[in-house]
């Protein structure tokens, strides 16, 4: 890992975080969460999606029967490093619930998944963290309220969010 990984940044940068919930209270957390995320030091709020409602998607056969998902999108400016933020995000998926131990079931629901979407422009490849999100651009209920928080905004290697919707508009997302 290099030095700069971890150092804080003098100039800040726009990133772009996704929430989701299907376990516990997921109104409450979704908004805790929001709330936490906004006073980490390093970190200033800039907006946040609505709340939208969305049907599991990429979990396997026998976990398929689950609750809908409660995700919003939030933006941050940031002046710490992707790491510490990553950090920060793991800490309070624990803080809520989310367990990571050997019996915990890889795509079972779960109280807090907090994914990393967009850190500016950067393009990030480390074996903890990929950024761009891996799966940012096939997912409706990321790229809807990414794009209603950041109409025009790109995807690094991807283009336009507002284009990558188009193929992925047949997943049912509804906005609360
Ligand atoms: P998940 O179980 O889907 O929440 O995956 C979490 C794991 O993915 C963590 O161990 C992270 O280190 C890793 N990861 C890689 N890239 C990202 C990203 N962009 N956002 C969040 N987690 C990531």
């Amino acid at each position: 890992m290099k030095a700069q990984e971890r150092s804080s940044r003098a100039k800040p940068v726009v990133a772009y975080i996704g929430l989701g919930s299907n376990q516990g209270d997921s109104d409450n957390i979704l908004t805790n969460t929001i709330t936490e995320l906004a006073q980490v030091k390093g970190c200033q709020h800039l907006h946040t999606s609505s709340f939208y409602k969305s049907a599991p998607v990429d979990i396997p056969d026998d976990l398929v029967d689950q609750p809908d998902f409660l995700n919003a999108v939030i933006a941050l400016e940031v002046t710490l490093s992707p790491l510490d933020l990553l950090g920060e995000m793991a800490r309070l998926e624990k803080k809520m619930g989310r367990s990571r131990g050997p019996d915990s079931i890889r795509y079972g629901p779960r109280p807090l998944d907090l994914d990393l979407l967009l850190f500016g422009s950067e393009v990030i490849d480390l074996e903890q963290l990929t950024v761009p999100h891996p799966r940012i651009y096939q997912r409706r209920f990321v790229l809807e309220p990414l794009l209603e928080i950041a109409p025009d905004i790109s995807i690094p290697g991807q283009g336009k969010a507002a284009y990558l919707l188009l193929d992925c508009c047949c997943q049912r997302v509804d906005r609360l």
